[in-house]
């Protein structure tokens, strides 16, 4: 079993790091294991996270801080950082303005693209979690209000 469907099963917590920590760590993949040792702790805050199964959800997933929804019961490592990279940016600009800001930034990309999955894939916070979902030290070396360039 991988890191991610034993973090599903075993223990649906995990930790969402809001501090830059840029030394390598064996944590990224193996977080169930690792965190928190006090070493870790000493360099970066982290905030508990919470994966939630959702089999009726009406899309693959979504982040709503300090939760990760998900249809599937075991998600793959690359939802789960991609989920991740939504939840800090909802840390930096607090949830009610990350969703205020996403639904007027996807309406004016629906004007833009007339097209409701080209405007999803548009929005600056889309945009930088689809660009680094499959880097699973992103968040590590994650610089604040990363989303900002994408816009
Ligand atoms: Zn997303």
């Amino acid at each position: 079993m991988d890191w991610v469907a034993e973090l599903a099963v075993s223990q649906p917590n995990f930790f969402v790091e809001i501090c830059n920590d840029r030394r390598p760590s064996a944590a990224v993949e193996h977080p169930v294991k690792s965190y928190p040792t006090p070493q870790n702790v000493a360099h970066t805050m982290r905030i508990k996270g919470f994966l939630l199964n959702i089999p009726s959800l009406w899309v693959d997933g979504m982040a709503l801080f300090p939760f990760i929804l998900s249809k599937r019961k075991v998600p793959s490592r690359y939802f789960l950082n991609h989920e991740r990279i939504h939840l800090r940016q909802q840390l930096e600009l607090g949830l009610v303005i990350f969703y205020v800001w996403y639904f007027i930034e996807y309406l004016i990309r629906f004007v833009q693209y007339r097209n409701h999955y080209l405007a999803y894939l548009h929005i600056s916070f889309e945009k930088e979690a689809y660009a680094h979902e499959r880097d699973l030290r992103y968040l590590r070396k994650r610089r604040f209000c990363a989303w900002w360039k994408y816009l």
